[in-house]
């Protein structure tokens, strides 16, 4: 499967905000954003684009960049959100991505960053409604019921990410019960509910021309 394979740190670089694509080290000051706040290459500290086409390019990647997805897949994304009859498009666009069975193992605290999320769903240590499904794009939906897998549950690597993200606030369209690590999709993410900073509309023009 195909998959960004550089420096994650100058993904969030270039976009001037932190993307969260590593995980302790992006709350740390050893985070690239608060040591080099401007864009990486020679040119980085004198850069700007400011044409429209600049802007809807950027919100487009960052956004891209943040749920760890490649072009063809965000496009299909895209495709979906337009297809939507409720609400507007830009939104539902977050909230498919939100829905990404990777996005929300990171949100629960499953994992320390949608990278490792990936992996650990690859590898197989999560189920959906009682049967193991090992595809970090599955898009959940309300009422779908996730939890680690038995056995993953006495692994120590599985103990200690679970420690070490238990402090993460999980977002209010998801219940988590932390005593039998099962969550339950309550509905879907609403734009408040995400944070990331984008100009969702931007990505939706980009797409429209
Ligand atoms: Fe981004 Fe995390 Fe690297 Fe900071 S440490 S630049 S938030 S990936």
């Amino acid at each position: 499967m195909a998959r960004y394979t550089g420096a994650v740190c100058r993904l969030c670089r270039r976009e001037g905000q932190k993307l969260f694509l590593k995980s302790e080290r992006c709350y740390t000051p050893k985070c690239a954003i608060s040591r080099k706040a401007y864009v990486p290459g020679q040119h980085g500290q004198g850069r700007k684009k400011t044409s429209e086409y600049g802007l809807q390019l950027r919100a487009k990647q960052k956004t891209k960049r943040y749920y760890g997805v490649l072009e063809r897949q965000f496009r299909n994304y895209y495709e979906l959100a337009e297809k939507v009859k409720e609400g507007k498009a830009g939104e539902n666009l977050l909230a498919i991505l939100e829905s990404r069975f990777d996005n929300i193992a990171y949100r629960l605290g499953w994992a320390g960053s949608r990278a490792e999320a990936r992996q650990l769903v690859r590898h197989g240590h999560f189920v959906v409604n009682g049967k193991r499904v090992d595809i970090p794009s599955y898009l959940l939906k309300a009422g779908d019921v996730i939890s680690i897998c038995e056995k993953s549950r006495s692994s120590e690597k599985i103990k200690a990410i679970l420690e070490k993200n238990a402090s993460r606030p999980v977002p209010k369209w998801l219940e988590c019960d932390n005593n039998t690590i099962e969550s339950k999709v309550i509905s879907k993410a609403s734009r408040e509910d995400i944070d990331l900073e984008v100009e969702e509309t931007l990505i939706i023009e980009l797409y429209s021309k």
